[in-house]
């Protein structure tokens, strides 16, 4: 039943869901979570009953509007709920989930993922299958909705999940609440809660807003001033940026790596040193808002799509702001991966490695390859239609192989197969002109199998 065998327990391909209304009352002190989840779906085949992913929470009460007496029950991993009649493919429903617990994150083969307490907070990082543990939801990331979130929890606390519509006090309990009407798969939904102050930020015409503790304002200013210059440099390269605004979260704690939900990114108090130290990163989680966000995937062996995008934007930044030259980067970290297992294949690394720094890696390099390959002119008109076409969507590697190919107008067979399909790595293509007298640029982040030690998500 689950859509993806990379993770075999997740998702239902019974049903799609269109838009999910969650109403949570979150209590920092005792860590508990009270929610109402409104999940209005269709069927996609004939179905009398349907699975969600919801873990360490438990449903107390499920209604529906199919007609019929609907059940429920529930494991450790899935709520099934059978409806009174069977639906016909098409149909909608609407299901109205009231649950709670006490969240903590899961415990998944890709480390603790989800809903997670901060020393004086709240996070939420998913990737891949951490959603289950804050609402109850078809988790897989060909499955986009439109969101609204109503989050109330106790007051002088920030809050950060959506484009913001309203906050309020009542009571003695603060009510936030956001909209998020481009279509977003259930890992990239996201709450930010913690003692933050806001900032807006103009980035380069597009509405910015930075939150942060205030101890922290120095900081956070000096290694966010590039941001602007690299949402312009972005939007020249991608295309127009694909959501209303941008967010960034800074935490009080530390983090173990920075990571991008829909139209935000979260970094910990170590990654922004005021230093600049990780400016590759705040490039990075940015990129994915065009690569893995907007442009989603619709199965996760293609995860390359995310992280090779992401991880070669690094570099287009790091050639347009003064620093090396991509060209410069790719010789310096082909010379890097030669020197590591090859192993693994691009289109198809398995769950263990699919966030395994070499996919990040190889898919850079892949992406420069073909850059030589296809030219400057090509190859940036290839990333600009790629955003355009499959805006707020998803889409596979097959689907950029043929794309690159008839924009380039020429066969890319041979090509993609060497870099995507095969484990050896290939030679990069020879560089004409003044490329060819290029110095690899050294390679300062260390390069490990240890998916989680040295990748970014
Ligand atoms: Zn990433």
């Amino acid at each position: 039943m689950s859509p993806d065998d990379y993770t075999p327990h997740s998702g239902d391909r019974r049903y799609r869901v269109e838009h999910y209304d969650l109403s949570i009352d979150y209590r920092l002190g005792t860590n508990r979570l009270d929610g109402v989840a409104i999940v209005r779906g269709r069927a996609v085949e004939a179905t009398k009953a349907v699975s969600l992913d919801l873990a360490g929470l438990r449903a107390t009460k499920v209604r529906g509007d199919v007609g019929g007496r609907i059940g429920f029950t529930q494991t450790d991993r899935k709520l099934k709920v059978a409806f009174g009649r069977e639906l016909a493919a098409g149909d909608p429903f609407e299901l109205t989930i009231s649950y709670g617990g006490a969240p903590r994150p899961r415990r998944t083969r890709w480390g603790t993922l989800g809903w997670e307490e901060l020393e004086d907070g709240a996070i939420v990082a998913s990737q891949p299958i951490g959603a289950p543990s804050w609402f109850p939801c078809n988790d897989h990331p060909s499955d986009k909705a439109t969101y609204r979130l109503s989050i109330t929890t106790d007051p002088g606390y920030a809050v950060a999940a959506a484009e913001p519509v309203s906050s309020a006090t009542k009571g003695g309990r603060t009510t936030w609440v956001f909209e998020r009407s481009t279509p977003t798969p259930s890992y990239l939904a996201t709450v930010q809660i913690g003692k933050y102050v806001s900032r807006g930020m103009d980035l380069a015409g597009v509405v910015g807003q930075v939150l942060h503790p205030a101890p922290l304002a120095a900081r956070v200013q000096a290694d966010l001033a590039p941001l602007p210059r690299m949402m312009a440099v972005f939007t020249e390269s991608f295309g127009p940026y694909p959501l209303p605004s941008y967010r960034l979260v800074v935490t009080a704690d530390d983090l173990e790596i920075p990571l991008e939900a829909q139209g935000m990114g979260v970094f910990g108090a170590n990654h922004i040193d005021g230093k600049g130290s990780l400016e590759r990163l705040i490039a990075h989680e940015l990129a994915h808002q065009w690569f893995g966000n907007s442009v989603g995937v619709a199965r996760w062996r293609d995860i390359w799509l995310n992280e090779g995008f992401a991880c070669y934007a690094e570099w287009i930044w790091s050639e347009r702001s003064g620093g090396h030259s991509a060209h410069a980067k790719a010789l310096g970290h082909w010379a890097a991966l030669a020197t590591e297992p090859q192993d693994l294949v691009l289109s198809d690394p398995g769950p263990e490695l699919m966030f395994d720094d070499r996919v990040y890696k190889r898919g850079a390099l892949a992406l420069h390859a073909l850059r030589l390959t296809v030219g400057d002119d090509a190859f940036f008109r290839i990333l600009r239609t790629w955003t355009e076409r499959f805006a707020g969507a998803t889409a596979t590697t097959e689907d950029f192989r043929t794309l690159a190919a008839s924009i380039a107008g020429r066969r890319l067979e041979a090509f993609f197969d060497a870099w995507l399909d095969q484990t050896a790595l290939p030679a990069l293509p020879e560089a004409a002109g003044a490329l060819a007298a290029v110095e690899p640029a050294p390679v300062t982040e260390a390069l490990s199998v240890n998916p989680r030690a040295v990748s970014e998500a």
